[in-house]
Formats: structure tokens, C-alpha cells, sequence
């Protein structure tokens, strides 16, 4: 797979494809090599102005959408999956580009969407109320109506991912969108635009405003006619996005933020299946990856064999050509980032912890680095606590089960964690005493779209995909009727 022709670099307001009110511009960098690849038309509060108006009025009752029948909606989710289907290949490689990650994980994600097309193009006939047997001569039933105008600011780790997870639950209970996808990573998220267009989707039900946080992301949160907002990214920004929603119109906030997931190691599970399930789960995704195993607790008898094996396998680990099938990891996203993580590193050799591999960024104009483990490290540290969302194990040494779970808990996220051992009481009691969205048993990557997925504590509030997730996207109406009572 080559690098692809970029065909679509402009807003998307109305079904069409828009220059920015100011015509400002701004650069989307490959960074595996650290050059431009073109230049994007940069949205701005002008510009979500016009979004959101189109939003709106494509979801006023009485409009198209609003009085689309549901399993109609529904068939326009699936006709979007097949096209996006179609063009999986063409969509991954956009995101390889423009984010430096394995063109097989970005092909993986195209298809995730798909399936969460699929599975919410499948709910939009089955959102429905109650009748409810209330006290006196009264008919009482509840309706479930769209929430409005939905504003998604997303990420760039899984960029074509993200945008799917967002507009599944919108639009499936009949919402309209204006979504600002990652300055890093526009390219896939406009061309899937292209996709809404073709499928068939009325003009205004989707909008695309590609910029910056500070700018368009906090024009979107800010705005008195958007009525709901849902983000993905840093726990800071995710601080801002709920503040901005109480100065103004008080939107719903739905928030997935970062984490610092606990994966726990007991003396008895399968070695060789712990320890490589556990690289994965830190380096996958070069470790941009908010449900991360980034915190690994291996329990004293087996901790010095673990660590040894780790490293062996860090050092294995092919860094590369994002494109190579034999590459393992890409590079980082971008300068800022790659620092952040170096920078980490500095920290923790300073807190004590040890430098078993890596800790470098590997010299070249991409923005790659090694696969670096850390010993000795305490849940106590910096680098224990806080996000470094990057390629950086760390190995915790644990005594007993009461022991693990308090440290695996004492972090101020809760957003995943995974338990590697033979014996199901064990597995089941830290499953239900972790205090995180999900729980992998024996494994570190199981999920799909039909598995609700988010936070505890400040990981997030509310869930992306699974039935869950129709929550945030939909309004509740009671209606009592009077009925005149008959004799029957
Ligand atoms: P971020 O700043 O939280 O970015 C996420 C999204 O929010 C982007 O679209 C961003 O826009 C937007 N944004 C930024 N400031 C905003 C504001 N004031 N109002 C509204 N929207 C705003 O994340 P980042 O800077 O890319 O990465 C920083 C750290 O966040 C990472 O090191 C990692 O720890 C964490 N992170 C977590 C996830 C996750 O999946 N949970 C994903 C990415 C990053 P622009 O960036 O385009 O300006
Ligand atoms: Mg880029």
C-alpha cells in the first residue's frame, strides 16, 4: 500500500465542500517523515456558526431527517458502512499518512466503523418508549426524540475510528453533527464527508469543521444552539469542554479521557501469553492508546523472569515504515508529543525507576522512538500516575491480591484493566473490584461494537458503542393522555 491522493481538503457544511469564512489554511504533517503533506482550510467560530445552523435546521421537526421513517435512517447507516467498506483501504491509508500508525491497525479501525455503522443502523427502529400503567384513568406513554444538534471534537490516535464511534449513536436516534476532528489528523475524517454525501444523507446532517482546539473545538463547546457535545481526548481539555458547557446553554457532555490502566500479572497465569499480551497492550498503537495497559503489576515470584522477557520482546519489536507489513510500531504523532514522552523518561530515571531498554527517540525526521521498559517502578512515581501516551512499559513488583487491587486502583483514572491468571475466583473478584470501564480477563484487547465503552472516575463520563451508549443521544417525553373511562 502506497501513499495515497489526498482529493478532499475543505470544510464539509450542508453536503458541500466549503472553504473557511477567513481562508486561513494550516499544514497536516506525515510524520513518518516529518514533511507536509498538504494544506487544510482551518475552520473557525465563524465557520461552526454556519455548521451548527445547518444542523439545525436539518434536524427541525418537519425536515427530511426528522421525518425520515427510523428504519429508513437506518438503511442510510448501512449504505455509509458499505461504502466505507468499499474504501477501507483508501480511508486507512489516509490515517497512515497523516498519523504515522500501522497502515493494518488504521485498515482494522475502517472496518471497526463498519461494524458500528451496522450495529447502530440496526438500533434506529428499536429506540423506543414505554406505556406506563400510572394511577387513574390516564393513558401514559414515553417517547424517545433526538437530542439536536450534536457537537463530536475527537482525537488523533484512531482518527477514522473515532469518527465512526460518534456518529453511530447520533445518528441512529435521529441527530444532526458538527464534528472537529484532530489538527493532526483531518484527512480521513473528510473524505469519509465525501462518503455521507454519497450514501445519500440529507444536506446538514453531518458537518465538518477541521481546525484547532482553542478556536473551533471551543467554538462547538461553547455554543448556545448545540445541545450535546462529545469529546475524546486529554482529561485536561476534557475539564474545559464541561466548564465551556456550564458558561453557556448547559450541553450534554459526554467525555472519554485518558487513562492509566492497571494490567495485573498473577504467579500462575500462562508466562508466555501474559508477557506478550502485556507488550501489546502498552505498545500497540505505539502506546497512543487511551485503554493502554500502561501500568503492568507482575507479582514478586515471577517479576524478575517477566522482566527479563519484556525486554527481550521490547527490543524485538520492529519500529518502522508505518506501511511495512513487517513493522510493529510507526512513528509518534508529531514533535510535541515525542518530547512529552522523552521527557517522561527523564522523569522516571530520576524518581529511581530503571532503564532496562529503549528511552530514545531514534535519529532521523520522523518522529520515531524505542521500545522502552522500565523496572523497579512504583505506583507511587510520576510516570505510574500520569499519562505518557507513548511506547514506555512500566513493571511494578506486587506481593498479594489485597495489595494489588488498592495500588491498581489509587490512580486518579479508571478507564480499563486486564488480570492474567489460571484461577476464575481470583479473575472474577479483581474484575469486579477494579475500578475501570473495562475488564479484560487472560487477554488485553477484546471488545466490538456492541461492548459499551468508557470511564470511572476522571476517564469519563458516559459510554461510546453498545446499548449504552443511546443514552446520551436521545430525549425522554412523557405523554398523559386522559381517557374517558368506558365499560371496559
Ligand atoms: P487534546 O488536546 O485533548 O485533543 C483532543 C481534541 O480536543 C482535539 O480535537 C483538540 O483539538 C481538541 N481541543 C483541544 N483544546 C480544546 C479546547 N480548548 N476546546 C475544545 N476542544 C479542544 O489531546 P492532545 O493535545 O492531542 O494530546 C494530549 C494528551 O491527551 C496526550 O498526550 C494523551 O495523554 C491524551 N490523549 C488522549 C486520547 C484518548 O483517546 N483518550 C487521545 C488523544 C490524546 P486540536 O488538538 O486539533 O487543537
Ligand atoms: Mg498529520
Amino acid at each position: 500500500m502506497e501513499s495515497p491522493q489526498v482529493k478532499f481538503t475543505q470544510l464539509f457544511i450542508n453536503n458541500e465542500f466549503v472553504n473557511s469564512v477567513s481562508g486561513k489554511t494550516f499544514p497536516t504533517i506525515n510524520p513518518t517523515t516529518g514533511e507536509k503533506i498538504c494544506d487544510i482550510q482551518e475552520g473557525d467560530k465563524a465557520d461552526v456558526d454556519l455548521a451548527v445552523k445547518a444542523a439545525r435546521a436539518a434536524v427541525k421537526r418537519g425536515s427530511p431527517w426528522r421525518r425520515m421513517d427510523a428504519c429508513d435512517r437506518g438503511l442510510l447507516m448501512f449504505k455509509l458502512a458499505d461504502l466505507i467498506q468499499r474504501d477501507a483501504d483508501y480511508i486507512a491509508s489516509l490515517d497512515t499518512v497523516d498519523n504515522g500508525a500501522l497502515f493494518s491497525t488504521m485498515k482494522g479501525c475502517a472496518l471497526n466503523v463498519v461494524e458500528v455503522l451496522r450495529y447502530f443502523g440496526g438500533w434506529a427502529d428499536k429506540i423506543h418508549g414505554k406505556t406506563i400503567p400510572i394511577k387513574g384513568d390516564f393513558f401514559c406513554y414515553t417517547r424517545h426524540e433526538p437530542v439536536g444538534v450534536c457537537g463530536a471534537i475527537i482525537p488523533w490516535n484512531f482518527p477514522n475510528e473515532m469518527m465512526g464511534w460518534k456518529l453511530g449513536p447520533a445518528l441512529c436516534c435521529g441527530n444532526t453533527l458538527v464534528i472537529k476532528p484532530a489538527e493532526q489528523t483531518p484527512l480521513s475524517a473528510i473524505y469519509m464527508c465525501s462518503l455521507i454525501k454519497e450514501a445519500g444523507f440529507p444536506p446538514g446532517v453531518v458537518n465538518l469543521i477541521p481546525g484547532f482546539g482553542p478556536t473551533a473545538g471551543a467554538a462547538i463547546s461553547e455554543h448556545m444552539d448545540v445541545d450535546h457535545v462529545a469529546f475524546t481526548g486529554s482529561t485536561e481539555i476534557g475539564r474545559l469542554i464541561q466548564q465551556a458547557s456550564g458558561k453557556s446553554n448547559l450541553k450534554r457532555v459526554s467525555l472519554e479521557m485518558g487513562g492509566k490502566s492497571p494490567n495485573i500479572i498473577f504467579a500462575d497465569a500462562d508466562l508466555d501469553a501474559a508477557v506478550e499480551e502485556s507488550h501489546e497492550a502498552i505498545f500497540f498503537n505505539m502506546g497512543e492508546c487511551c485503554s493502554a495497559g500502561s501500568r503492568t503489576f507482575v507479582q514478586e515470584e515471577i517479576y524478575d523472569e517477566f522482566v527479563k522477557r519484556s525486554v527481550e520482546r521490547a527490543k524485538r519489536r520492529v519500529v518502522g515504515n508505518p506501511f511495512d507489513s513487517k513493522t510493529e510500531s510507526g512513528p509518534q504523532i508529531d514533535k510535541a508529543q515525542l518530547d512529552k514522552i522523552l521527557g517522561y523518561v527523564e522523569i522516571g530515571k530520576k524518581e529511581g525507576a530503571k532503564l532496562e531498554c529503549g528511552g530514545k527517540a531514534l535519529g532521523c525526521n520522523g518522529y520515531f522512538m524505542e521500545s522502552t521498559v522500565f523496572s523497579n517502578v512504583t505506583n507511587e512515581m510520576r510516570v505510574a500516575q500520569e499519562e505518557i501516551f507513548g511506547p514506555v512499559q512500566l513493571l511494578i513488583k506486587f506481593k498479594s491480591q489485597e495489595e494489588v487491587l488498592e495500588k491498581a486502583n489509587n490512580v486518579q483514572y479508571g478507564l480499563a484493566g486486564g488480570v492474567f491468571t489460571k484461577d476464575l475466583d481470583r479473575a472474577l473478584t479483581v474484575a469486579n473490584s477494579l475500578d475501570a470501564g473495562s475488564i479484560m480477563v487472560n487477554n488485553y484487547s477484546g471488545g466490538g461494537a456492541n461492548v459499551p465503552f468508557g470511564g470511572y472516575k476522571m476517564s469519563g463520563i458516559g459510554r461510546d458503542l453498545g446499548e449504552d451508549a443511546l443514552v446520551s443521544y436521545y430525549e425522554v417525553k412523557t405523554v398523559v393522555v386522559k381517557v374517558p373511562v368506558k365499560n371496559s
